[in-house]
């Protein structure tokens, strides 16, 4: 059939060598894609060509950033594409760790996508029971981070979380039971957000595919989501990208006495000295201990 003209498209999902684009009229159509372009995947923008039935993508534009995951070989393979904010969603119930935590704001520092904490089922918050929880969460927003409260009860901080969104292509990441699904379905009212349901019709036939998809929030930016990327902290990290991670710490990196410190208990290292002048929070320093020795590990 024939193609129409060339235009500027979106990647909203990918399943092998088709993806489906949106057009900038909002219409979306299933392409192929060129042999010459590498890998697409959510959240590419593409020059592409409507046709019948499928359009066709012709070139990718550069992306702003990439979310990669090792695959069972342990080579990487691109998930998702033009991320611009990861939100880290923990809760009350299940309480939440800093050291999970932590392991999701290195994993954001590492690909270099800003994050943004949000504590969720806010409804649950008594200020005697979670000290602690709320002692946490000032220090993040002491090293910079920024942090909103959220309940889908009392829809507390839901306008504050559409107002940071906005502008935005965002993921949601955290353990399961933080309340993302009921995030998310606040946010997108009346859509279908179940993930890894979506169904690929192939000349074999219809199966299913977790591909990571993209959705619009009504009130201005949009969200990608597939179960991979929810957990995606928990893809690999090294050691030097976990203490460059911690960004607080970074004045203080090659300022040790050993070059190879460890920031256990060696003398001289600058790290420890900069918890006990109250520089760094001593509780990071645990963290980054633990995320060292559970990396170790593997
Ligand atoms: P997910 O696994 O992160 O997607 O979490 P879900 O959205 O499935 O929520 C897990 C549980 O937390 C469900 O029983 C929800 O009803 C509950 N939940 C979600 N949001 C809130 C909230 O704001 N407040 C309270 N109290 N419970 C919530
Ligand atoms: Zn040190």
């Amino acid at each position: 059939g024939s193609l129409g003209p060339e235009q500027e498209g979106l990647v909203v999902s990918h399943f092998g060598q088709q993806v489906e684009v949106e057009g900038q009229d909002g219409q979306r159509q299933r392409c192929h894609v060129r042999s010459n372009i590498e890998a697409l995947v959510t959240g590419d923008s593409v020059v592409w060509q409507a046709g019948n039935p499928t359009g066709v993508i012709v070139a990718r534009q550069t992306r702003r950033s990439l979310l990669e995951r090792p695959d069972n070989f342990n080579r990487l393979k691109p998930v998702a594409a033009n991320i611009d904010r990861i939100v880290i969603v923990f809760a009350v119930e299940p309480e939440a760790h800093a050291n999970l935590i932590d392991r999701y704001l290195v994993a954001a520092e590492t690909v270099g996508i800003p994050p943004l904490l949000l504590l969720n089922k806010a409804d649950l918050i008594d200020s005697e029971r979670h000290q602690k929880l709320l002692a946490m969460c000032e220090r993040y927003q002491a090293i910079g981070y920024p942090l909103i409260q959220a309940s889908k009860h009392t829809e507390h901080g839901l306008d504050d979380l559409s107002n940071t969104l906005n502008d935005h292509i965002s993921v949601f990441v955290g353990q399961s039971g933080v309340g993302k699904s009921s995030l998310i379905n606040c946010l997108l009212p009346g859509t279908d957000t179940r993930v890894g349901e979506l169904s690929e019709a192939t000349a074999k036939g219809r199966h299913t595919t977790t591909t990571a998809r993209l959705f619009h929030f009504p009130a201005g930016g949009s969200l990608i989501d597939s179960p991979g990327i929810r957990e995606f902290a928990l893809w690999n990290l090294d050691r030097e990208a976990i203490s460059q991670g911690f960004i607080e710490f970074r004045p203080y990196l090659g300022l040790c006495r050993f070059r190879d410190c460890r920031h256990e208990q060696e003398p001289g290292c600058a790290l420890l000295e900069a918890a006990e002048q109250g520089k760094i929070f001593p509780e990071r320093l645990f963290s980054y201990r633990q995320i060292i020795a559970s990396i170790s590990e593997n």
